[in-house]
């Protein structure tokens, strides 16, 4: 029973990635699925197993106050000092308690280097739909995580509510949820019948 889960859930997932491309004609015949939803699905038992110390939350700047008090810090991004401007800070407060690693970083690239400098093996990351539709397209996305540079990450993403790059927002009741052990995204919606991609299964 649980292997033929983790098979569906697979399956989804697969389908999910070979049909992103073309979600703008499938949206137009009514087909609407939610990928972060069902990546999120697909990686949470593996991002459960890993040590908390090697998990991590990464926000993006554009959720930070207009008028924000952190420093920056090319070593670790924004340093939020919690002045209770946005909600990073709580989100910060609540890693330390969970014994996670939190960063809210200025750019994709600088992600991507956090993630081989601070050894992070799974993370929460907040993105609008641009960033992960870029994402998408220049990150190798295998059923283990995604490779960033030289390291696999298991990731969880919750989207931005906006493409914004400043003032933006996010659920933040749900990031609390999904850092405290629970799948963001919605259900995933109907797809088509088609053949399987071959699955990069490193
Ligand atoms: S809570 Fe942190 S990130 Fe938000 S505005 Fe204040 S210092 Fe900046």
């Amino acid at each position: 029973m649980g292997s033929m889960t983790r098979d569906c859930s697979r399956l989804k997932f697969v389908f999910a990635f070979f049909f992103f491309p073309m979600r703008s004609l499938l949206g137009r015949i009514g087909l609407h699925y939610d990928i972060s939803g069902i990546a999120n699905a697909y990686y949470r038992r593996a991002f459960d197993r890993i040590p908390a110390a090697d998990k991590a939350v990464i926000l993006p700047h554009c959720l930070i106050g207009e008028k924000c008090k952190a420093h920056f810090s090319k070593e670790d991004g924004v340093l939020c000092v919690n002045c209770k401007q946005c909600r990073c800070g709580e989100i910060r407060i609540l890693c330390r308690e969970m014994g996670w690693q939190f960063y809210i970083s200025p750019s994709q690239n600088f992600t991507k280097r956090l993630v081989q400098r601070k050894r992070i093996r799974a993370a929460i990351g907040a993105a609008c739909e641009a960033e992960i539709e870029k994402g998408i397209r220049s990150t190798p996305i295998t059923f283990r995580g995604v490779r960033l540079q030289e390291r696999k990450v298991i990731p969880q993403a919750i989207l931005t509510d906006r493409c914004d790059c400043l003032n933006n927002d996010v659920d933040w009741e749900r990031l609390r949820r999904m850092i405290g052990n629970e799948t963001g995204g919605a259900a995933a919606g109907r797809l088509p019948d088609l053949p399987l991609p071959q699955g990069d299964e490193a």
